[in-house]
């Protein structure tokens, strides 16, 4: 019995972090995929140090809030990850995604 095997992708820089094995799935899981929530070392360095970031499942959007921006902007806390999600109303207010 084969298992598939997929590379996991940073959301931000789209280095691989990692490899997902899976059964069940099969060929619906593809070769490569990004998984919003498992950003590399060197971006959460980089990004989340000081931001937020806010993923759309719905969209793949993503962008990186500083913290500050993000306190102004939204009523909840900065969540523990530094990664939340977001519907397409909220990621409206963001003109441009600052990292595509
Ligand atoms: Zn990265």
């Amino acid at each position: 019995m084969k298992s598939y095997v997929g590379m996991m992708l940073c959301p931000l820089c789209e280095e691989p972090v990692g490899v997902a094995l899976d059964r069940s799935l099969k060929e619906t899981l593809p070769e490569k995929f990004v998984d919003p929530t498992a950003v590399c070392d060197t971006c959460r360095e980089k990004y989340l140090d000081t931001g937020t970031m806010i993923v759309c499942p719905e969209t793949g959007q993503i962008v990186t809030v500083a913290d500050e921006a993000f306190e102004r902007t939204f009523t909840i806390p900065i969540p523990e990850s530094k990664v939340c999600f977001a519907d397409p109303d909220v990621m409206a207010i963001f003109p441009e995604p600052e990292v595509a």
